[in-house]
């Protein structure tokens, strides 16, 4: 494929691979008589997969930060009292809290 000067159209002698090269990086060449040109480049199909990949991750990032902010609120849902709402710093404790509060108490009161 013959590469003519967008100036005065002479033939410019490159191989195909400098010109898929130069189209690649829109990179200025000179015809013989000196005059500068180059392609216009297009978003390449990499440049393309590589954006639809950074959508993808940030997609994945918030379906993430959904996910964690479920848990952290089933965590915090785990670690709240049943009885009074009051919340413990771990699961078990707050289990303590329920057993020490509440369960004792009802026991205690049901005892003559
Ligand atoms: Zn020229
Ligand atoms: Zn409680």
């Amino acid at each position: 494929m013959s590469v003519r000067c967008a100036s005065c159209g002479v033939p410019i002698g490159i191989d195909r691979e400098t010109e898929a090269t130069l189209r690649q990086t829109g990179a200025t060449f000179y015809c013989h008589a000196g005059h500068p040109q180059s392609f216009k480049t297009k978003p390449d199909a990499r440049d393309r997969e590589i954006e639809s990949l950074k959508r993808t991750v940030r997609w994945q990032g918030e379906a993430l930060d959904e996910v964690y902010a479920e848990r952290e609120e089933l965590r915090v849902e785990r670690r709240t009292c049943p009885v009074c709402g009051e919340r413990r710093r771990t699961r078990r404790t707050m289990l303590r809290h329920l057993e020490d509060e509440h369960l004792k108490e009802e026991i205690e009161e049901e005892q003559p």
